[in-house]
């Protein structure tokens, strides 16, 4: 199959934030020219991302400052799938929410009624406040049961001065105390390919994953033989795409450059 081929059917890209559209504060050079081309194309676009230390209304404004302004619905974050499952399978529960004030602010204004005590649910999200107490306190409702979720797998979350831990290694450090592991939402996980699905009102062939990273926007392409591609401007280089078991379906130095696939 030619790289057309391949995005011939595809409608829409849901395209990775960090280290693909952009890096740091800065656009990626080109990647306004790829909206351009999804336009001319007959094409659409959100943007996901498993951060859920950050809200619609932070990725709007950094979108706005680097001169691209769009609406919030085009950006989706781990917390509207985790938010989403919440609200069908355990409507009414009590959650215990490790999470910033941003996070808490999402879950509160979807209705969903956050405690202190005695929860149904833990949620571990990207907590930046994470404290000492809120992990034990999450250890307690564990070991009695709590049903778990998190809201993304991502073990770094790359800055301009190095990594810093994320949610990934906030459920190792709670898998060895107490020996369970969550339902993870977010890239790569089935939940997401059916909340933008139903989202978007099509079928997983009109999805395009596009990502710098291959154990989430790579991976949920490659897990539900959904198209994807890899752009080399983040924290992924060609030679651990070559090694990896997890493959793109194309493999692109920048977003721009798939421009060139779509007619
Ligand atoms: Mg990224």
């Amino acid at each position: 199959m030619t790289q057309k081929e391949l995005f011939a059917k595809v409608k829409y890209f849901i395209i990775d934030m960090d280290g693909t559209f952009y890096l740091d504060n800065h656009l990626i050079d080109g990647s306004l020219d790829f909206i351009e081309k999804l336009k001319t194309t007959g094409r659409d676009f959100c943007f996901f991302t498993n951060n859920s230390s950050n809200n619609v209304t932070v990725c709007a404004e950094k979108l706005k400052k680097m001169g691209f302004p769009v609406p919030d619905g085009k950006i989706v974050i781990s917390t509207h799938v985790a938010i989403d499952y919440i609200k069908i399978n355990y409507p009414g529960k009590k959650i215990f929410l490790l999470g910033n004030e941003r996070l808490e602010a999402d879950f509160a204004n979807a209705g969903l009624p956050l405690v202190k005590d005695e929860p149904d649910l833990v949620v571990l999200g990207f907590d930046t406040t994470l404290t000492y107490q809120k992990l034990w306190d999450a250890v307690r409702f564990l070991d009695k049961g709590a049903v778990y979720i998190a809201t993304h797998p991502d073990m770094n979350c790359p800055t301009a001065d190095g990594y810093m831990p994320d949610t990934g290694s906030m459920i190792e450090l709670l898998a060895a105390s107490t020996g369970r592991r969550p339902l993870i939402m977010g890239k790569p996980s089935t939940f997401t390919v059916d909340y933008l699905t139903r989202l978007l009102k099509c079928e997983r062939e009109a999805l395009a994953f596009v990502g710098d990273r291959l154990a989430t926007d790579i991976a949920i392409g490659a897990k539900h033989s959904i198209v994807s591609a890899l752009v080399l401007t983040g924290v992924t280089t060609a030679e651990e795409h070559e090694l990896s078991s997890i493959r793109a379906d194309a493999v692109v130095e920048r977003l721009s450059d798939l421009a060139d696939y779509l007619d």
